[in-house]
C-alpha cells in the first residue's frame, strides 16, 4: 500500500472514530421561536445553558447565520418549517463537528439589531435572542463579514493528481449519501427526510458490496452531518476512488410523480427538468449557510478538459451498467440516464454518478426507500452493477 494511500486511510478511520466517540452535545435547545414586531423580527432560543455563539450574514440569497458549539436539537418537530416576519425560513442542525447551526432565510435585506442572552432563572434556561430588522440592500452588504476561521468549510479540492491506486489493491467505491446535519434534503409526504434514507441507503449498499468481496468501499458520512459538495468531491479524490457514486430521493409539488434516475455529469442539461433538479441538488452548500464567496470558479461554467471528457465516458458506462439492474426493482423515469451540471460530480479524473431513487412526495416511492427490505433490494442491484462495470470498465 503506498504510503499516501495508507495515510489517507487512517486519517478517515481516525475521523470516523472521533466522530463516533463524539459523547452527546451538552447544550440542550429546547425550542426554537419567532416573533413579528413592528419595526423587527425575533428569534428566540430556548436553552439548558449558555453557549458561545456568532453571527454573520451571507448575501445572495440573504441569510443570516448563527453558530454555535455542539447542541443537543430537542425542538417539538414542525419547527423546521417554521417562519414569520422578516424570517422565510429557518433550519437548525449539525454543520461540522462541534459547530450547529442556524441557518435564516430572510425575505429581503435585514440586519441583527441586537443578540443577547437573558440569564436563566429558577425552573427556566438561558435564552438567546436575535432581532432582525428590515434594512436596505446597502445596509445589509456593509454586515458581510466571512465567518471565523474554524466554521470555514474545508473543502478545497488539491490541486495536485488524485491518489492512485496500486495494481494490488481493489478498486475503491466511494458512496456519497446525500445532504445531512443542517441540511435534510427533501421532506417526504410522510415526514421522512432525504438525508436520513439516503444516509440507511448508503450503509446498505456498503455492506452489499463488501459481500461481493470485489472493491473496497468509503462513505462520505457514515453520520448525519453536513458536508459541503466540494469536500465530497475531494474526499473521493483523497482517498484515490475509482468510482463516485452520490445517493439522492426527490421531492416534487404533483404527489403523482415517481420513479428513479440516474444522472452525470455534463456542460448542457438534457432538459430543463433535469437542469432544475442540478440546481436544486446544487443548493445545499446554500441552505447549509457554507459562505460561497471567494469561489466564483464554481459558479461560472465548468471547464470540461480531456481527463474529465474520458472521465464523463465511464460515468456514462458505468450508468448504463447501473439502469438495468435498478430498473428490476424501482420504477424508472422515462429516459432514465440524464446529464447536467451536479457539483457533487465534478472530481475531473473520478467516474461518477448521482443516483435519485424515487420520489419522496409520493407515497409508495417513500414507502419503497423506507422499507428495510427494499433498501436491501436495492442496494444488492447497486452492488451487482458495480461489480459488472469493475469487470469492464472500459467504455
Ligand atoms: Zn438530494
Amino acid at each position: 500500500m503506498p504510503v499516501g494511500k495508507r495515510f489517507s486511510l487512517i486519517l478517515f478511520a481516525g475521523l470516523c472514530c472521533a466522530l463516533a466517540q463524539g459523547a452527546e452535545a451538552e447544550t440542550v435547545v429546547h425550542d426554537i421561536r419567532i416573533g413579528i414586531y413592528n419595526a423587527k423580527t425575533r428569534l428566540v432560543l430556548d436553552l439548558s445553558e449558555r453557549p458561545g455563539f456568532k453571527i454573520f450574514a451571507l448575501a445572495n440569497p440573504y441569510r443570516i447565520v448563527l453558530d454555535l458549539p455542539d447542541i443537543n436539537w430537542r425542538v417539538p418537530s414542525g419547527t423546521a418549517r417554521r417562519k414569520g416576519g422578516l424570517i422565510a425560513g429557518l433550519r437548525y442542525g449539525q454543520f461540522q463537528p462541534g459547530n450547529s447551526r442556524v441557518v435564516m432565510d430572510l425575505s429581503g435585506p435585514g440586519t441583527v439589531g441586537k443578540s443577547f442572552i437573558i440569564p436563566g432563572t429558577k425552573g427556566r434556561g438561558p435564552r438567546l435572542v436575535i432581532d432582525i430588522r428590515k434594512a436596505t440592500r446597502q445596509a445589509f452588504l456593509t454586515t458581510l463579514k466571512a465567518p471565523r476561521k474554524a466554521v470555514a468549510p474545508r473543502a478545497k479540492i488539491p490541486l495536485q493528481a488524485k491518489v492512485k491506486r496500486s495494481p494490488l489493491q481493489k478498486p475503491l467505491v466511494v458512496i456519497d449519501p446525500g445532504h445531512g446535519g443542517i441540511d435534510p434534503g427533501a421532506i417526504g409526504v410522510g415526514g421522512s427526510f432525504e438525508k436520513h434514507v439516503t444516509l440507511g441507503m448508503a450503509h446498505q449498499i456498503r455492506r452489499a458490496i463488501m459481500s461481493l468481496g470485489r472493491q473496497r468501499v468509503l462513505l462520505t458520512r457514515s453520520r448525519d452531518v453536513f458536508i459541503p459538495l466540494r469536500r465530497r468531491v475531494a474526499i473521493a479524490r483523497a482517498a484515490g476512488a475509482d468510482l463516485f457514486v452520490s445517493i439522492h430521493a426527490d421531492s416534487i409539488a404533483n404527489h403523482r410523480v415517481r420513479g428513479g434516475g440516474i444522472y452525470t455529469l455534463s456542460e448542457n442539461s438534457s432538459d430543463e427538468e433535469t437542469a432544475a433538479l442540478a440546481a436544486k441538488e446544487n443548493r445545499s452548500d446554500v441552505i447549509a449557510g457554507v459562505n460561497l464567496s471567494g469561489h466564483d470558479d464554481e459558479v461560472a461554467s465548468i471547464l470540461i478538459d480531456l481527463t474529465q471528457r474520458e472521465t464523463m465516458n465511464y460515468s456514462a458506462h458505468f450508468a448504463s451498467a447501473l439502469v438495468p439492474e435498478l430498473r428490476q426493482l424501482i420504477h424508472m423515469r422515462r429516459k432514465p440516464h440524464r446529464f447536467a451540471g451536479f457539483r457533487v460530480l465534478k472530481a475531473p479524473d473520478v467516474p461518477s454518478v448521482l443516483v435519485e431513487l424515487g420520489y419522496l412526495s409520493n407515497r409508495r416511492d417513500e414507502k419503497m426507500l423506507t422499507s428495510a427490505k427494499s433498501r436491501a433490494a436495492i442496494a444488492t442491484a447497486i452492488a451487482r452493477a458495480v461489480n459488472n462495470y469493475f469487470k469492464n470498465p472500459k467504455p
